[in-house]
């Protein structure tokens, strides 16, 4: 059963007491926190009939849309007031930085949140004239029950990408957390109450995905699951959804991407940035800049200026507020990680800096750089998704398009740059869904993100995000 869990805090990034209504949980440094219940099938099933019921009785349609964007806000307003403590709950649970979860996770979760508000009463069906006689409109239609599925590493954050565009939309929700990170999600789901939603629209299932996962993914009321995890997932999620009822799928997946540094880059800002774009939250992120390919004329000044930067990262505890860098969300995600770089010693790569465990307690690696990487290496060809780069030289820009497009991935890519024809020569010529010009691994709440190849489809945020959660209806009309 759940059970309530208090904790006071008193440490030099954050004082005060956390309070939630879960039961005991493991964070990243080892620590037993708390633990949950996990939902089960028959948990699921409650919860679709609960958020079926409440889409058909007093949400979708049957209130107006600018009370779900003042709702919205609401809860938008209610998030600020609990900022503090949904970043203490994110560090401690997600084991990142308390300030960096202050000013990114939970910022961007409330701006999204706003920013779909504003759309609630704005996303509008068009009228074509068809004839003197005859004319249609379309509706943008909610989907229904909306099924969200997301991973640990910005567990609000993602959801709140899903979760806000969903209900501006009005469909119902079901959220599932990751295993590893319910925290938040669960608090949030305390603030919605008090915002006032009606019952069944918003509802926060934390389990296991082979679970209550695959039983919210196999549900036929559920009409989308909306996916951020694992390409592995993703493709699993996709064969259940065609298997049971055809449900429409979004998925969010890895990937592998490019870091490009030409010749001609600012090398401060070009180290600053590519080092922020693999080691931001110990390189455990869908976009990280894993694979660096650098111009040869800029090659030696790079790499010993990346190194540097990279050995100037402080790990530790997230509410160290000394700290750059938090450890891996798991002992088994460290272990897998601990696994690639062993693997790139022994294919050959030269070790530039790091390459360890830190420390017996907690599972910190250090930022770890390969070079004189070759393209079938492992760790160059499969998403480690910790703070480990591999480093090639390229000749030209045929040369590099080439090496950066030789992945299954297309999530993003970031190009350093001052000559602006080549920037967008270049990222034109990138097969990825987004492209960072002189910066990395920034999403805008604005902007639509999302991969092409095999990091998914769909688009999260921005505009482009209400298509994932609207069905357009035409009807056409005789006069
Ligand atoms: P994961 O695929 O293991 O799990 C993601 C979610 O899917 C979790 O909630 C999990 O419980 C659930 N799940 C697992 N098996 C399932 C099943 N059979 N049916 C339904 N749900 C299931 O991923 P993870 O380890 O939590 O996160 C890391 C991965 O997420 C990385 O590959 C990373 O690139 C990706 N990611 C992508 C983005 C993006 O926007 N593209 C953002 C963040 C993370």
């Amino acid at each position: 059963m759940p059970a309530t869990f208090t904790r006071q805090f008193d440490t030099p990034a954050y004082k005060g007491k956390v309070t939630v209504n879960t039961g005991l949980f493991i964070n990243a440094t080892g620590t037993l926190i708390t633990k949950i219940s996990a939902a089960s099938a028959k948990d699921v099933d409650i919860a679709v009939q609960a958020a079926h019921n409440a889409y058909k009785t007093s949400w979708g349609h049957k209130v107006p849309a600018y009370e779900r964007g003042r709702l919205m806000n609401k809860l938008a307003d209610l998030m600020e007031k609990h900022a503090e403590e949904l970043s203490a709950l994110e560090a401690l649970d997600a084991g990142k930085q308390y300030f960096f979860a202050k000013a990114v996770d939970i910022s961007a979760t409330i701006q999204n949140f706003r920013y779909f508000a504003g759309w609630a009463d704005k996303n509008h069906g068009k009228t074509i004239e068809t004839s003197e006689a005859k004319f249609a409109y379309t509706r943008h239609e909610p989907i229904g029950v909306c099924g969200l599925i997301v991973p640990w590493n910005f567990p609000l954050l993602v959801a709140s990408w899903k979760v806000a565009p969903a209900l501006a939309c009005g469909n119902a929700i079901i959220l599932k957390p990751s295993e590893m990170t319910p925290l938040t999600a669960l608090k949030v789901a305390e603030l919605s109450v008090e915002a006032g939603f009606p019952p069944g629209v918003i509802n926060v299932l934390p389990g296991y995905g082979s679970v209550a996962g695959q039983a919210l993914t196999e549900h036929p009321k559920v009409g989308k699951i909306s996916f951020t995890g694992s390409t592995l997932v993703g493709r699993k999620i996709m064969e259940t959804a065609a298997r049971t009822n055809l449900k429409r799928v979004t998925l969010e997946l890895g990937g592998k991407s490019p870091s490009i540094i030409f010749d001609d880059a600012d090398l401060d800002q070009a180290v600053k940035w590519a080092s922020m774009g693999i080691f931001m939250h110990n390189g455990q992120v869908c976009a990280a800049g894993s694979r660096i390919f650098v111009q040869e004329g800029i090659y030696d000044a790079f790499i010993k200026a990346f190194a540097t930067a990279s050995k100037s990262l402080k790990l530790g505890h997230g509410f160290d507020p000394s700290i750059t860098q938090g450890p891996c969300v798991s002992q088994t995600q460290m272990e897998r990680v601990l696994g690639y770089i062993e693997s790139g010693k022994q294919e050959g790569a030269t070790l530039l800096s790091g390459g360890s465990r830190l420390g017996e307690e907690g599972y910190f690696i250090e930022p770890t750089i390969f070079t004189d990487v070759k393209s079938d290496m492992k760790i160059v060809r499969e998403e480690i998704f910790g703070p480990v780069a591999v480093i090639a030289k390229f000749k030209d820009e045929a040369e590099l398009i080439e090496m950066a497009n030789d992945t299954v991935y297309g999530l993003a890519s970031a190009v350093y740059t001052q000559n602006i024809n080549r920037a967008i020569r270049v990222a034109n010529a990138l097969e990825t869904g987004g492209v960072w010009v002189n910066q990395a691994s920034l999403p805008d709440f604005q902007v639509p993100f999302g991969g092409v190849k095999q990091s998914g489809y769909g688009k999260e945020m921005g505009e482009y995000a209400l298509e994932s959660y609207t069905v357009v209806k035409a009807v056409q009309v005789n006069l």
